[in-house]
């Protein structure tokens, strides 16, 4: 294979990256270059394997999590944290030039500077609702990477259903009683504040309310961790036993949160995108890389046809997965509804093909990864088998794959019209 073009020569530029997204971008490459990565090459030598590391209680190991407060604060230093987000939170970026960030930064796998751009417990556009009281209380350690807000939406007896929750908000005075139990929340363990959907009482199905929540208020008790298969000690479920919260925590409006948890879904399932892209790239020149160098029968493993196989299909859905996220990313920013309580039926379709051909590309990429790799493949010391786990996980969070089939599907009558 060597003489042919390279990985970048395949990749011309992009013209629908804004003058901001490029100069974004330049700077990322800039930081993950000299900052991010010599960081994470750094703390490699200090913790040489630390792919499960945990403490006693199944929480992601203190020295990890420090990493992880350390990367996102250089990366908010350098203003590079929250490129999402609208002025004056973040530099107001759109989904393509968003992707390229996020594909450069996930190209490098998963060493720590992953964290360089906010994530699940991180800034999302939700804060554009907390209440001027909540944001002038928290919002400048969260965009300055030094705070975790978790999004609370699913329950131990409510998932995709989650229209159905059963967290309750009581009238006090001029706040809020909170009572219920949520799961599998990403960050809970660690994180400061918890942005929790709950239903005050008697409204109906659909009619939510969301609330900021600190952690540690009176009446809240976080559970024990809830270990994924990610193995990364960042999963918990807390409960609410009449936790009080003042009238400051309100987000957005009473009864119209459902449009947030799906402003918040549908970001989240936008950044697959970038993510796979990156983090299929990664795959890919591993492989190649480990093909060439690897002999067997007196040869580079790359002249053995079914190994040149498992490499071409990598490139196959790498290139594929690429390509579809920036048509459908493209899209959205064109229409500029995706993240608003007008989100079309269009914006859903095209948000849920986005995350189900990603998700799925990317377990392909990474099992073939570890396949070409052999016994080397699934040893945490290549960072692979990582990759494999956070794929297969992928398919869970933020909709299943049945659920994004499901919205596709049900598009397809409305979007007539629009014809694929
Ligand atoms: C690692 C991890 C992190 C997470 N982080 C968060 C977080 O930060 N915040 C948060 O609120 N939640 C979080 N979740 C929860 C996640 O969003 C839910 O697990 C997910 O929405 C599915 O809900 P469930 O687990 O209750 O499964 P269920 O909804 O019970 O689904 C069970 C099965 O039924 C299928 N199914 C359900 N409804 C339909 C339908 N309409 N059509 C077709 N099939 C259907 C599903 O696809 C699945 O196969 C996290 C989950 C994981 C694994």
């Amino acid at each position: 294979m060597s003489g042919e073009p390279t990985e970048d020569a395949l990749r011309p530029n992009d013209p629908r990256v804004s003058s901001a997204g490029a100069e974004t971008l330049e700077r990322m490459r800039a930081f993950m270059s000299d900052v991010a990565l010599p960081r994470a090459a750094a703390f490699e030598q200090e913790h040489p394997d630390s792919a499960f590391a945990l403490e006693p209680d199944g929480r992601l190991a203190e020295p990890v999590y420090a990493l992880k407060l350390e990367m996102q604060q250089l990366s908010a230093n350098a203003g590079l944290y929250c490129p999402h987000l609208p002025a004056p939170d973040g530099l107001g970026l759109g989904f393509i030039d968003c992707m390229h960030l996020h594909e450069e930064v996930f190209r490098h796998g998963l060493r720590g500077q992953q964290w360089a751009l906010a994530w699940t417990e991180g800034p999302s556009p939700l804060v554009r609702h907390w209440s001027p009281d909540a944001r002038e209380r928290v919002l400048s350690d969260f965009l300055g990477g030094r705070e975790a807000v978790c999004f609370a939406l699913t329950e131990p007896d409510v998932g995709s259903d989650f229209p159905a929750l059963q967290t309750t908000a009581r009238a006090d005075g001029s706040g809020w009683r909170l009572s219920g139990e949520k799961h599998l929340i990403t960050g809970a363990p660690q994180a400061g504040f918890a942005q929790v959907f709950a239903r005050i009482e008697g409204a109906a199905r659909s009619e939510l309310t969301c609330f900021l929540v600190p952690l540690d208020a009176a009446g809240v008790e976080r559970g024990p961790v809830q270990q994924t298969i990610m193995a990364d000690g960042q999963t918990s479920g807390f409960s609410l036993h009449d936790a009080y919260v003042d009238k400051g925590s309100l987000i957005g409006r009473k009864g119209e949160a459902q449009s947030l948890a799906f402003e918040w879904i549908n970001w989240a399932r936008t950044r697959r995108g970038g993510m796979a892209a990156g983090l299929g790239r990664h795959c890919v020149d591993a492989t190649v890389d480990y093909a060439h160098d690897r002999e067997a029968y007196g040869r580079p493993i790359v002249e053995l046809g079914a190994v040149s196989a498992l490499l071409a299909d990598m490139v196959i859905d790498l290139e594929a997965l690429r390509a579809l996220s920036l048509e459908l990313l493209g899209r959205l920013d064109a229409r500029g509804t995706a993240l608003s309580a007008a989100v079309s039926a269009a914006d859903r379709r095209d948000i849920s093909i986005l995350k189900s051909y990603c998700d799925d590309a990317l377990y392909r990429i990474a099992d073939r990864a570890i396949q070409v790799h052999g016994g080397r493949g699934v040893l945490t010391t290549t960072g692979l088998e990582k990759i494999f786990r956070v794929a297969r996980n992928l398919k869970i969070p933020a909709g299943t794959a049945e659920v994004q089939r499901a919205i596709i599907a049900r598009s397809l009558e409305s979007t007539r019209s629009d014809r694929l």
